[in-house]
């Protein structure tokens, strides 16, 4: 009898262990490297993640492609960076997956940006008129490590949402995750403090966030607008900005061409450098705190340079 009942508890035991395993890993789809890092971090071993987006492509703009409904099919959680990023080419897809968990307003869909700062906020009428990709916002908000924390802290709390029995988990990785990230933040501002208030010109308005937090002045975009490609009015009228204000540094996106920021570089004596602004935008970007390391390396030196001419 005392036997049976040992054997009894060890099969209930084993059925709860096979329970608590048999739910598997969370299937987490990411729209891009970046978001995919940081769940990576809060999640650990009791999530798999995937990115649609590679960090070395334009994010307004990529390439839809079969395996990526596939990947969305098989999704418990869709985290997006939101601000209509993705709007020219995630809600086909998500649609095609046909996977209720992940539609718009559904448990398993995330808008990261809903908690974090956003900057370039419209202050008229909201639209996309005259090809701004930008009408909620400046959706590149993940390039300062303090919308970072914000993002860990939405998606830990979503993973919680999703799995309750790991919830002390996904805070515990949290914690730690921003402890580390805030100690990093302190290297990168002292890094970049000597250049606080450098004037600094941008390809698409990718760094907002970047600059505002690290104290850089951002006075003109080879864009006339952001989507918009550049034109030879407004690329003089940059020219003789930049020569009247003496900006020595231009930040292009790895995905944009180099022409027209060569050809002002060449006008004005300006450096022109190309800052990934995601995770994956070069081989040595790993994960979200390689993006920053390499980034405000790259930054520092050109603006040392600058400095010294
Ligand atoms: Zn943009």
């Amino acid at each position: 009898m005392k036997l049976m009942k040992t054997c009894l508890l060890a099969v209930a035991f084993l059925a709860v262990v096979h329970a608590a395993s048999a739910q598997g890993k969370l299937n987490v789809v990411t729209t891009t490297e970046d978001l995919a890092s940081i769940a990576r971090e809060v999640g650990g071993d009791r999530v798999a993640v995937e990115s649609i987006a590679r960090g070395y492509q334009d994010p307004h703009f990529v390439e839809a492609k079969p395996s990526f409904i596939l990947r969305l099919q098989r999704a418990d959680l869709l985290i997006v960076v939101g601000r209509d990023l993705e709007i020219g080419w995630l809600p086909p897809l998500i649609n095609q997956s046909r996977n209720a968990k992940v539609q718009p307003g559904a448990a398993g869909y995330l808008d990261a940006s809903l908690q974090a700062r956003i900057l370039d906020l419209p202050t008229g009428q909201v639209t996309r008129a005259m090809g701004d990709v930008h009408p909620l916002g400046n959706p590149h908000y993940w390039l300062d490590p303090e919308n970072g924390t914000i993002i860990a802290k939405s998606i830990a709390a979503k993973l919680g949402e999703l799995r309750p029995n790991d919830r002390a988990l996904f805070d515990q990785r949290l914690n730690d995750f921003t402890t580390r990230l805030d100690a990093a933040e302190k290297r990168w501002l002292a890094e970049l403090a000597p250049y606080r208030g450098a004037k600094v010109v941008t390809y698409h308005r990718s760094y907002s966030n970047l600059a505002d937090r690290f104290g850089l002045e951002i006075v003109g975009y080879v864009e006339p607008r952001p989507g918009i490609p550049p034109t030879p009015q407004h690329t003089l009228e940059l020219i003789a900005d930049m020569k009247r204000q003496n900006v020595k540094v231009v930040l292009v996106e790895p995905y944009f061409d180099l022409k027209t920021p060569n050809a002002i570089g060449r006008e004005t004596g300006a450096q022109v450098l190309v800052l990934p602004p995601s995770v994956g935008g070069t081989k040595a970007i790993t994960d979200y705190f390689t993006l920053f390391d390499y980034d405000v390396n790259l930054l520092a030196g050109a603006l040392k340079q600058a400095a010294g001419k």
